[in-house]
């Protein structure tokens, strides 16, 4: 809407695109077994994939209700791993310092860097439901002092300017625009600061996005990036890229076993595993210094 008042043009400028609304209102309503029934064992919510080898010999349990929960505890502990590996990539936080978690889903990954480091964490998510979710954890927990949750936007958070010793994404760049994001982290961490991201993108030595990263598009209302527009993007915004790793070989197995899991898969399993093994997306690890 555009109004004009003598001369001047007021503008007025929605506090979230209709496509922000748009996935918020997927992970309102997102209530996927795969999401929930993993978190339950520990109360760990991880809306991510896993890393590692994979213990397939729980698909052997012969009584149907211990395979289900074998099953799912073994995907659990692969969630798990990503989200620890992650948080080992941070820096030597000590609990005075404070991080920020965006993106932050029901709230997981901070309360892994919470319980790791004793920092503070302020996790922010696009969903009302996710933070309200994240932050009942955290008052269960009894950690609720130092870990909170915020629904907010994580490109414009209103959070203090260089608070933060670390920061990450995990899982949740393919949302947003990478200068916009960014250049928000930049702001948010203070020098020295350091950001890490484990992500999906399109493999740019394969050509353009395939028709499986298209599917993925589709499926989670995303837009994967090209590998390459992390570093241009991270280069733009004092980011300075201190370790790369490809971690597609140690996802895979995850899905491998996630396939198998009737009471769990989403209906994406084997689109990912086609898009892993015919090059044409990579599951990144990123960590970068805040110059
Ligand atoms: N990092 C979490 C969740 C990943 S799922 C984990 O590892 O478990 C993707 C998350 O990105 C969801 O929580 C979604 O709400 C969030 N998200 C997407 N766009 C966002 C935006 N513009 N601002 C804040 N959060 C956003």
């Amino acid at each position: 809407m555009t109004t004009s008042h003598t001369g001047t043009t007021s503008v007025s400028i929605p506090t979230q695109t209709t496509y922000q609304a748009r996935v918020a209102d997927y992970w309102n309503a997102e209530e996927n077994p795969v999401n929930l029934e993993l978190g339950q064992i520990d109360d760990l919510y991880h809306h991510h994939y896993g890393i590692g080898e994979a213990d397939r010999s729980v698909l052997e349990e012969q009584d149907p209700d211990l395979r289900r929960e074998r099953v799912t505890g073994e995907l659990h502990r692969l969630e798990h791993a990503q989200a620890e590996y992650l948080a080992s990539h941070l820096g030597g936080l000590t609990p005075d310092d404070r991080v920020f978690d965006a993106g932050c889903g029901r709230g997981g990954g901070s309360v892994v860097a919470h319980l790791r480091y004793g920092c503070h964490s302020d996790g922010v998510t696009i969903s009302a439901k996710q933070a309200g979710f994240a932050n009942e954890q955290a008052v269960k927990r009894g950690i609720d002092a130092k870990v909170r949750y915020h629904h907010r936007n994580m490109l414009d958070t209103g959070l203090a300017s260089g608070a933060y010793a670390a920061s990450w994404n995990n899982e949740s760049t393919m949302y947003v625009e990478l200068d916009l994001l960014f250049a928000e982290h930049a702001r948010l961490l203070r020098r020295g600061g350091r950001y890490v991201t484990i992500t999906g993108c399109y493999n740019d030595s394969y050509g353009q996005a395939s028709r499986e990263v298209s599917l993925i598009n589709a499926h989670y209302i995303c837009d994967i990036h090209p590998r390459s527009a992390y570093f241009r993007a991270m280069a733009r915004n004092r980011l300075v890229p201190v370790h790369v790793e490809d971690l597609t070989a140690a996802t895979i197995p995850y899905w491998e076993l996630r396939r198998e899991a009737e009471h769990l898969v989403t209906g994406i399993e084997d689109t990912f595993l086609d898009a892993y093994r015919n090059g044409s997306f990579q599951y990144l690890l990123i960590a970068a210094d805040r110059v």
